[in-house]
């Protein structure tokens, strides 16, 4: 899972300073000592760790904390716009260009998940903009790469420009970019060639597509789990093709963070978006604020509910949250929810997004991997209706025939009883504290 070491030990180091009332200049010292020495683990670029180490001292030491009603919070808050600044700050937009079609050139090194990316993006421009981009093979030194972008393209159900492997890219690029033209394409989107290295044949390939098609965003891919590798990658490129922003793929899969937390200091160049998987909607746009507050154990809420947006039925919705707030909650409602969260991702990515969820020890040592759902899903359906409205009603040999009728164990279905419970009273404290919220009126 993203982050997932990272954000271990960081929230180990902030919940010591957290609830403190008073904070001394030496809990200062220890704190920075420990997300120094995170950050480090973290593959993070040394001289990023030492300014940010920096920052946070001076601002930490200061006034707006000391004298602020609650420091332990407020060092807290520091260190979290810190981390947000060092990802970029604000969220970076698509460019869209005066007239359209918008070029946007995709470049990076083989195997980073440029050609899916490729495909993740158009779905993206697609869904969320309802734009109708062009998707273009222009690796031609890869005959599977073009291969690759027509299956993507025919599983999208959206149109590919290729001109086979004959052609010269630069050539295909241009032709692509009338062809957009003509059929009305607002977004072009040229897959280019890789290389297993940056090189300078490569390098001046991309220049002069660079060149001959303008294109209003040159995003390069780099691969998230390369920590400095990918950064190293990234200010290459930036270098010599003076690239407009990062994707930064495979995320999922990078414990550590090191790349997303360096690029953007090193080559001054946001990163506009974040592969979370091999799938093509597991693209996110990349919001630094969100993601800071995901390694600090704080939850994303907003992507969360932006991801439910898009996958959950809003009728559905307003009566979950009717349900969670009187606690008529049920198995059948919670059977009806499976399905749905199942259209939104992995398990364990949604869990990061709910704050407080990595505390609970129940909920982060359950796995919550898709066998397990299935068994979750069999023991419910194994209940009868009333059982499914009121638990309660459960007796042990009922639990026995559940367990036999479902194919799991008296432990596994007491299990679930168990944590179905707890997850009620989670869903009341975090109605109750968005009630809070709402009262005090406060904004972040
Ligand atoms: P290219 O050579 O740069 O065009 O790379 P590909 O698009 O062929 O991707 C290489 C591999 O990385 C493929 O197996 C992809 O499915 C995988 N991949 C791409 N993006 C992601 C991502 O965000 N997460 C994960 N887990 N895998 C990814």
């Amino acid at each position: 899972m993203a982050f997932e070491g990272l954000a271990e030990r960081l929230q180990g180091t902030i919940k010591k300073i957290t609830g403190k009332g008073k904070v001394s200049e030496q809990d200062v010292k220890e704190m920075t000592r420990e997300v120094r020495l995170a950050l480090l683990e973290a593959d993070v670029n040394f001289k990023v760790v030492k300014d940010l180490i920096k920052r946070i001292k001076e601002r930490a030491v200061g006034q707006e904390v000391m004298e602020s009603l609650t420091p332990g919070q407020q060092v807290i808050k520091v260190v979290k716009e810190e981390l947000t600044e060092l990802m970029g700050g604000e969220q970076s937009k698509i460019a869209v260009a005066d007239r359209p079609p918008t070029v946007i050139m995709m470049a990076g090194l083989q195997g980073a998940g440029k050609t899916t990316t490729t495909g993740k993006l158009a779905n993206h421009l697609r869904k969320k903009h309802n734009r109708s981009p062009l998707l273009v093979a222009a690796d031609v030194y890869r005959p599977a790469a073009i291969n690759q972008l027509e299956t993507l393209g025919s599983q999208l159900e959206m149109p590919v420009f290729s001109m086979g492997t004959e052609a010269n890219p630069v050539d295909i690029a241009k032709q692509a970019v009338e062809r957009a033209k003509e059929a009305h394409h607002d977004y072009v989107i040229i897959d280019t060639a890789g290389r297993l290295h940056v090189d300078d044949d490569l390098m001046d390939e991309l220049q002069q597509i660079k060149d001959a098609v303008g294109p209003q965003e040159i995003f390069l891919v780099v691969d998230a789990m390369t920590g400095q590798d990918a950064v190293n990658v990234a200010e290459s490129f930036n270098q010599q093709l003076d690239i407009s922003g990062v994707v930064l793929t495979k995320l999922d899969g990078d414990t550590r963070g090191g790349a997303a937390l360096s690029i953007k200091t090193v080559t001054d160049k946001p990163i506009k978006f974040a592969g979370m998987g091999e799938k093509l909607d597991q693209l996110e746009p990349f919001h630094p604020e969100r993601m800071a507050s995901r390694i600090l154990g704080m939850g994303d809420v907003l992507s969360l509910i932006e991801k439910a947006q898009t996958n959950v039925d809003e009728k559905q919705a307003k009566d979950l949250e009717e349900k969670m707030r009187n606690m008529s909650f049920t198995f059948d409602d919670f059977l009806e929810q499976m399905g749905q969260v199942k259209n939104m991702g992995p398990l364990d990515e949604l869990m990061s997004m709910i704050p407080g969820a990595n505390k609970m020890k129940g909920l982060k040592n359950a796995q919550l991997d898709e066998k397990q759902l299935a068994h979750v899903e069999a023991i419910i359906q194994s209940m009868t209706k009333a059982e499914r409205q009121d638990p309660s009603l459960m007796n042990a040999s009922r639990k026995k025939r559940i367990a036999k009728g479902s194919g799991t164990s008296v432990s596994q279905v007491n299990r679930l009883l168990k944590q179905f419970e707890e997850m009620k009273k989670m869903m009341k404290q975090m109605t109750n504290m968005q009630k809070g919220k709402k009262g005090k009126g406060m904004n972040f």
